[in-house]
């Protein structure tokens, strides 16, 4: 068996029409152009590269793009009080602080003082409880993403078993309560479950976001299953640069009915999401309909 390459650069390249098409309605039935104000602390190079192409693909589909780059040493209160004028700036409906920040700042603090109909990461605490409860909320972007990849592909998730490899609060998580939320079974694997290959072959969707290079070999994977590959690893290999996903690509995809690549799966869904969360968030703020 060979899996179907699910292509999220096609995938994204949708979405991101469908957003510019919304914020030409928006422009011209109501004269409003939605905003996103990008936060970045310090030098991470990653971050950077991620900031600027979400910089620019904010101005591609026509919305508003304001960056805030500061040094590496700005204080607390300085963050705060630029995350405050956002909050209260009427042309900037999303706020996005990339993330990780520098030591020295309190990231749950800085996170939950963006407004949270402009938190539009889905990190702050009152939309991880929307989430959690089933309510509208802001939903973080990766694992959106991955949703939206899932249910193209199998239409209706109800009743399928899903494994998610990784717990963290911006990917793991959420994307279990948004499985769930479809009625899947669902099981949130991390470091300490025993036996992970035996939890991951019951399973028909495996996410993995563990951030370890081809962890997952395509032993693992249940025939027919769908991977979806999260992980973004840098690898040197033969003396070249590669980028890699938390999935063995060549053995999984020769099991799996499905599976995301990387590049080109996950990671141009998740600007992609941004952006709709965006739209989203403006048309929200301003009590107008919001694209589906
Ligand atoms: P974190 O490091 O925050 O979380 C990793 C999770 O994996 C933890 O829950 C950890 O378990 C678990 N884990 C680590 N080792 C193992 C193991 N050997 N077996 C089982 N579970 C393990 O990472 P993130 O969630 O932030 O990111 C995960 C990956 O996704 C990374 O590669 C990251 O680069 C990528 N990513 C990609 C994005 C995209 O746009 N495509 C966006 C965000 C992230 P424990 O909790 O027990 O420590």
């Amino acid at each position: 068996m060979s899996a179907t390459v699910i292509d999220g650069r096609a995938f994204a390249a949708k979405v991101r029409e469908q957003v510019g098409e919304h914020v030409t309605r928006l422009k011209e039935a109501h004269g409003i152009t939605p905003g996103l104000a990008v936060v970045l602390v310090g030098e991470d190079p990653a971050s950077e590269v991620y900031v600027r192409s979400k910089g620019k693909m904010t101005l591609e589909v026509g919305m508003k793009s304001v960056e805030h780059k500061l040094s590496a040493q700005t204080g607390q209160q300085e963050l705060l009080d630029l995350i405050d004028a956002l909050n209260n700036d009427p042309e900037i409906h999303g706020i996005l602080v990339q993330l990780p920040l520098p030591d020295h700042l309190d990231e749950d603090l800085v996170i939950n003082s963006i407004a949270p109909a402009k938190d539009v990461d889905g990190f702050h605490v009152s939309n991880v409880g929307l989430l959690g409860t089933g309510q509208k909320s802001m939903v973080p972007c990766t694992p959106l993403g991955c949703l939206m990849m899932l249910r193209a592909h199998h239409g209706s998730l109800s009743g399928m078993n899903a494994v998610v490899i990784g717990r963290s609060n911006i990917v793991g998580k959420p994307m279990a309560q948004l499985l769930l939320g479809d009625s899947c079974t669902v099981t949130i694997a991390h470091s300490r479950t025993k036996d992970l290959p035996e939890v991951v072959r019951r399973a028909d969707i495996v996410v993995a976001a563990v951030g370890r290079p081809e962890m997952v070999p395509g032993d693992w994977i249940k025939p027919g299953a769908t991977v979806i590959d999260v992980g973004i690893n840098r690898i040197e290999r033969d003396g070249k640069k590669k980028l890699v996903g938390d999935a063995d690509y060549d053995s999984c995809a020769a099991v799996a009915g499905a599976i995301t690549p990387v590049p080109g799966g996950v990671g141009p869904m998740t600007i992609a999401c941004l952006l709709a969360n965006t739209v989203t968030a403006c048309c929200r703020a301003n009590g107008l309909e919001e694209p589906e």
